[in-house]
């Protein structure tokens, strides 16, 4: 396929951690598959010497460990500076070493569009200097190419999303992206003004990324190691530390969607002969406590940026995650509590540049340009739980996302919950959709009983949700080191539980809203009238849970005294 001028034109994301290309076919940017089924292709070179060879990609991130002087990785960095990088006996300008990762992409990419390529556009960070600028296009000529043009990163971003078949209007003229990737963090701020994109802020921090985050747990390995063994393993072990980083870095892309992850890697080292593993268990709320003043150096560069634009965070209209690392959830809530809008990814954070990029081509070219379709969820998708800084669990009406509307579908995201009384005997699981923090204000998937077994309180829950695209969610809950779950399925659609499991336990219904009622009616200087009529419809709820009544005779019962314990609150309070 070619454009319509009879050629093919690419958008290239040469990244510091990982780079990927895009065409445009018929008016819509795709990416090439570059390493078998995957995109992204990691931003590395390393020379066989013994083959006089260039390795680029995965490849040559695998020979990182045992080739270290003849590898490199994130030459972005170095570009423009003038500074040559030594690959065994070879030496290469920071320029040729980014050619051959340009070359590789654009070799991928004959092979899938059946063209030859001869012009790209590529894109750089907004804080790229001239010489910065100009490096990439030297390496881009190095690479047979001629740089039509050098685009913007956050601009592309941008680019990519008004082609989005979106929804929502935008309702300020402003957009932030945020950008953190595996090495580099960038903020912008863009104004649109019909087709024109200015960027009116930048600023980042170039040694901030997914590699810190991967350091953090990468030091929780090496202190785990020095309790077993009594060793300090972490002064030169060069091989040790490059094993435990790519360790982490699958760790920390576990806790992104799970709410923990046991750690268990075999011979990890070997002392006197004997091998010592690893085996250890991270939550997502300790390796957030390991990352968290990472995360807010982001937020006040987030702050700064506004100040430079002279804009508060009421003013932005959308916030545009780019970066691989803006999968981690504490990153999108430190920004959710900047902002009023939803925060979330309309299009995949490791693609959209590149696909941006391609777009920008068919606008230097003149290509009609058609609308993009990606499959997303198109409401967030949560539970209703308790509000854990209210005393008052009940007349709950808090709205827990588990995953993000926008998010790319298949999808699967758990969630850990902790139980509010001591024995607790059930949760009534309730799951909504929509966007307001409140269930009341979202709508009703369905809902189910999980029966637990005795346990103190706060004992772990995990609630995982499986996304897929005929929008069926398959919904398991878990009660964490009880060998206790259940398994629920729901069409999200027609708004129906289409199957229960009811293997977790029986049908011993008596959730936290009984429990609660209980403790209300239990409390002294209630008012006798308000009390009898609480005992009155608690009780038939009860029953009518137990008898298995139709839901909406149990909603009604249900929403009357949820009604009734409010004013029983209230009446406390006033
Ligand atoms: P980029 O430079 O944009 O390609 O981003 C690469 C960074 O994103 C690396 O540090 C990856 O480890 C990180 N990353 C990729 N997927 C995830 C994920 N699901 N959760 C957290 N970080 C991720």
């Amino acid at each position: 396929m070619s454009n319509i001028s009879g050629e093919v034109i690419c958008g290239i994301d040469l990244g510091t951690t990982n780079s990927c290309i895009s065409y445009l076919r018929q008016g819509k940017p795709f990416v090439v598959p570059v390493e078998g089924t995957s995109t992204i292709m990691p931003s590395v070179v390393s020379y066989d010497e013994r083959n006089d060879k260039i390795i680029v990609g995965r490849e040559a991130l695998n020979r990182l460990a045992a080739f270290p002087n003849h590898t490199v990785r994130s030459i972005k960095r170095l570009m423009g500076k003038g500074t040559k990088v030594h690959l065994g006996n070879k030496t290469f300008t920071a320029e040729e070493v980014s050619s051959f990762i340009l070359k590789t992409l654009v070799e991928k990419a004959e092979v899938i569009t059946g063209n030859t390529i001869k012009k790209a556009v590529i894109t750089v960070p907004a804080y790229f200097d001239d010489a910065q600028r100009r490096a990439t296009i030297s390496a881009g000529e190095l690479a047979g190419l001629e740089v039509l043009r050098i685009v913007n990163e956050p601009t592309a971003a941008s680019l990519v999303y008004d082609y989005v078949d979106n929804e929502d209007a935008l309702t300020s003229p402003y957009i932030l992206v945020y950008d953190l990737g595996g090495g580099t963090f960038d903020v912008s701020i863009l104004e649109l003004k019909g087709e024109i994109k200015e960027v009116l802020a930048s600023c980042g921090d170039t040694a901030l990324g997914g590699d810190d985050f991967d350091e953090r747990l990468t030091s929780l390995f090496m202190r785990n190691l020095k309790e077993k063994t009594g060793m300090d393993f972490s002064a030169d072990n060069r091989a040790l530390h490059v094993r435990l980083k790519e360790i982490a870095e699958k760790t920390k892309i576990i806790l992104s969607d799970n709410p923990y992850t046991t750690v268990k890697e075999a011979s990890i080292v070997t002392i006197d002969g004997e091998p010592v593993n690893l085996d250890i268990e991270v939550t997502r709320d300790d390796y957030e406590d390991m990352i968290r003043d990472l995360v807010n150096k982001t937020i006040e560069k987030v702050y700064e940026a506004l100040k430079e634009a002279r804009l508060s965070s009421s003013d932005i209209g959308e916030v545009l995650l780019v970066g691989g690392t803006t999968r981690t959830p504490i990153v999108q809530r430190a920004l959710a509590d900047v902002f009023d809008i939803p925060i979330a990814h309309s299009l995949d954070p490791d693609l959209c540049v590149s696909l941006g990029a391609a777009v920008q081509s068919g606008l230097i070219t003149g290509e009609p340009l058609g609308h993009i379709l990606i499959d997303v969820t198109s409401h967030s998708l949560g539970i209703k739980t308790a509000d854990i800084f209210d005393e008052n669990t009940m007349g709950a009406d808090h709205f827990s996302m588990i995953i993000r509307r926008n998010t790319k579908v298949p999808v699967r995201k758990a969630d850990i919950y902790y139980t509010c009384y001591h024995d607790q005997d059930s949760v009534l699981v309730e799951i909504y959709q929509g966007e307001s923090n409140l269930c009341s204000e979202n709508t009703l998937i369905g809902k189910f009983p999980f029966v637990l077994k005795p346990a103190p309180i706060n004992c772990p829950i995990v609630v995982e949700f499986a996304y897929d695209k005929e929008g069926i969610v398959h919904v398991t809950m878990q009660q964490k080191g009880y060998n206790n779950s259940k398994d629920v399925t729901l069409d999200v659609r027609n708004r129906e539980v289409i199957d229960k499991d009811t293997g977790g336990g029986g049908n011993t219904v008596l959730n936290y809203i009984i429990e609660k009622y209980k403790k209300i009616v239990a409390r002294d200087g209630l008012a006798p009238q308000l009390k009898q009529e609480l005992v009155k419809l608690g009780t038939a709820y009860e029953l009518a849970l137990r008898d298995g009544k139709d839901e909406d005779a149990i909603d009604d019962i249900e929403a009357r005294l949820l009604e009734k314990m409010e004013e029983a609150e209230e009446g406390e309070v006033s």
